[in-house]
């Protein structure tokens, strides 16, 4: 972070950008400019390599096999692990956190190595894809609203001694291990199965990433009306009899 500017990167939306989830790079740069940051947002193809300067990266979903190229190609290319050392923030989402996890098994049922920024290993699960509404608290320690979202998924995600559960479901899957998980983080890097997209149902978790990345323990408030609104249909919807 210099300055009043924010460098955004949205990694491979080539590959990685299912449900809409390219809206979390959208809700980010827009609350970032609405605190008069100057956002320069960088859109980084799978054949380019990662940019080691940003300060806010965001990943997200998709199909397995274009999971496995993404995580071959981030892990050959070695910038996002720099950027995390250099202090960078991560948010990803789905297929995009399980390749942030030290492994997850990909498209043609092999171990495959992941970039080991998250304590987490992913496995194929045996049962039902987790398909459908989810509704969660978030951490404490984070002191954010409900999380809502929804999920799609294969993959059941198991947490290691240095990652904190995200947050604790009410009502659907997430991490699907039996363990009432949705998520994981450490210090700068988060991982959820979440997609709405995630950060337009939850616009206090892009604060969050803004507050980490400008090293501030508070955001000028915004008019959120309209995220509100959103946020009301989408849990109204969820818990809605059938
Ligand atoms: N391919 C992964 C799985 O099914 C991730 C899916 C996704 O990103 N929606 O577990």
């Amino acid at each position: 972070m210099s300055d009043n500017s924010l460098r955004l990167v949205w990694i491979y939306p080539d590959l990685l950008s299912t449900y809409g989830d390219q809206g979390n790079a959208l809700v980010v740069e827009r609350r970032a400019r609405q605190r008069g940051l100057d956002v320069q947002r960088v859109d980084v193809r799978s054949d380019q390599p990662i940019p080691t300067s940003g300060d806010i990266y965001l990943i997200g979903g998709g199909e397995d096999r274009p999971q496995r190229l993404a995580a071959e190609r981030l892990v050959r290319d070695g910038g996002l692990e720099r950027a995390v050392s250099n202090g960078a923030i991560v948010f990803s989402v789905c297929a995009g956190y399980q390749i942030l996890g030290k492994e997850f098994v990909n498209d043609v049922g092999q171990r495959q190595e992941g970039l080991g920024l998250l304590d987490v290993v992913t496995v194929r699960g045996e049962g039902e894809r987790c398909v459908g509404d989810v509704l969660a608290d978030i951490d404490p320690r984070l002191g954010l609203p409900q999380l809502t979202g929804f999920e799609n998924h294969q993959g059941v995600t198991h947490l290691g001694p240095t990652a904190r559960p995200f947050a604790r479901l009410s009502m659907g899957r997430g991490n699907g291990n039996g363990d009432g998980t949705e998520g994981a983080y450490n210090d700068t890097v988060f991982g959820t199965y979440m997609h709405g997209p995630v950060l337009a149902r939850n616009p206090l978790v892009a604060d969050l990433l803004l507050k980490l990345a400008l090293d501030v323990n508070a955001l000028p408030g915004l008019d959120d009306r309209w995220y509100e609104a959103l946020r009301t249909e989408r849990i109204s919807a969820a818990t809605q009899p059938a």
